[in-house]
């Protein structure tokens, strides 16, 4: 046990052990037990980093309450949902619904497709997540490039919104992209920016891929998505084997002898 200040809700008392990605998900991202039960393939991308570690990252950062704040609004119903060992329910979900556009590589819908109670999850497990990576109290964990994304007032908003005050936070765009390839759900990767001339940070969790746009001057694009279909959340699904970044990872496993 530790006494500290709570690094979302200020209040000091007892601080828990925090994880910067969910404590659960590392379990599904481990070798199966019928194949070995290895170690876990986690990806640090600002790091230029991919490999099989145990390490989670963790820190003592949040009190219980906003601990069970986090748990019960996002990775509770988050973690029904992702890929493990043996389904992905958020693309078997997807695939009852009839999308609103369909390109050679994506599918689109809107979030008010989904069960409202879902759509606020996967929205307020991103905003937490974005949160934890810029916040985090230690610096040598990959995570130094989610620094600076948001400026101070839009901070203040995100802290707002977590702490249940406000429903959305109106300079965040999210879309999700559902992996439909299912060789590769079983991945972690740490927020990082994955544009340098974009206010934007992308994550994986289990098959999730969470792109996190920061406005208020979004690009032409985006700004279109967001008026045409949902100025919050977009939920895509695409196979994520043919994504540069998966390129990437193939190759580091490919020259590390690893299966
Ligand atoms: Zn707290």
């Amino acid at each position: 046990m530790k006494a500290g200040i709570c690094g979302l809700c200020k209040k000091s008392g007892i601080i828990k052990k925090s994880h910067l990605l969910p404590k659960s998900a590392y379990k599904q991202v481990r070798d199966h037990p019928s194949e070995g039960g290895g170690s876990p393939m986690i990806v640090d991308m600002a790091r230029n980093k991919f490999g099989k570690t145990d390490k989670q990252v963790d820190a003592h950062f949040l009190c219980g309450n906003c601990e069970s704040v986090f748990s019960k609004f996002g990775e509770a119903p988050v973690s029904k949902i992702w890929a493990t060992h043996f389904d992905f329910p958020m693309l078997d979900i997807l695939n009852k619904i009839t999308p609103i556009s369909i390109s050679t590589k994506r599918k689109l819908y809107k979030s008010d497709q989904l069960d409202g109670d879902l759509a606020r999850a996967l929205y307020y497990f991103a905003v937490s997540v974005v949160w934890r990576a810029i916040e985090w109290p230690r610096t040598n964990v990959g995570v130094v490039s989610c620094k600076g994304v948001l400026n101070v007032d839009q901070m203040r908003e995100v802290t707002q919104f977590l702490l249940g005050n406000i429903s959305v936070v109106d300079d965040l765009f999210i879309v999700l992209d559902v992996n439909t390839c299912s060789e590769m759900t079983g991945m972690l990767s740490m927020p990082a920016r994955f544009a340098a001339d974009l206010e934007s940070l992308l994550f994986d969790v289990l098959g999730l891929r969470f792109m996190v746009f920061v406005g208020p001057g979004f690009p032409l694009e985006i700004e279109t998505l967001r008026t045409t279909y949902d100025r919050n959340l977009l939920v895509t699904s695409s196979d994520h084997s043919e994504s540069r970044f998966a390129m990437q990872i193939a190759k580091y496993l490919n020259e590390n002898n690893i299966q």
